[in-house]
């Protein structure tokens, strides 16, 4: 089975992607961003998740881990899943390689969307203009870009030395950039 990391910084395009290789491969898109501004409305823990998202911050591993463990055991795991936006730090990814293990499963490979951090901010802060995201403006950004750069992007390294780690320039255009990712998971 196909199970996918969608790998980026914000606004690198995971989101788009994410939904297109979904539709096309038939995965359940996991998207831990959404997932959380689900339960925002949700009494003590939506305000907490709104507290952390809106100051750019990552929710603490205890709740993403319970909440994604969660989503994965719902699934039937008749189909692959693609992850977007988790894991971000080492305990995350230790944590869904155990929650996969479970169901015999396993990381196929990790997509990493690269795209230099000016044209991320160009694209979120236009995203900003439509998504309602409280969390889309400049001052959010810049934490959530810290916060990548610190946590995540050391995640880059380890999943390319367990070989799963494939680059994908993020630049062009949202077909191109699909075009691209199709011709790697064809040949899986
Ligand atoms: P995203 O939609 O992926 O940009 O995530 C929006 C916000 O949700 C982040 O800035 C975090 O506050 C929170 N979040 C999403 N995924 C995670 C995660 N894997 N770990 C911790 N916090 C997360």
């Amino acid at each position: 089975m196909l199970n996918i990391i969608i790998f980026g910084s914000p606004g690198a395009g995971k989101g788009t992607q994410a939904q297109l290789i979904a539709k096309k491969y038939k995965l359940v898109h996991l998207s831990s961003g959404e997932i959380l501004r689900q339960k925002r409305g949700q009494g003590e823990l939506g305000r907490k998740i709104s507290l952390y998202q809106d100051q750019g911050r990552l929710v603490p591993n205890s709740l993403i881990i319970k909440t994604m463990d969660s989503a994965i055991n719902h699934q039937s795991l008749t189909q692959g899943l693609i992850f977007d936006g988790y894991p971000r730090n080492l305990a995350q990814v230790k944590a869904l390689a155990r929650a996969l293990k479970k169901h015999n499963q396993e990381i196929s490979i990790v997509l990493n969307l690269q795209l230099n951090q000016n044209q991320a901010i160009q694209r979120i802060l236009l995203r900003g203009q439509s998504s309602g995201r409280l969390d889309d403006n400049l001052k959010t950004l810049k934490s959530r870009f810290q916060v990548y750069r610190i946590q995540t992007a050391p995640l880059i390294k380890y999943y390319r030395n367990q070989n799963k780690l494939i680059n994908i320039d993020g630049q062009p255009t949202i077909q191109t950039i699909f075009k691209e990712i199709d011709k790697i998971l064809k040949k899986l």
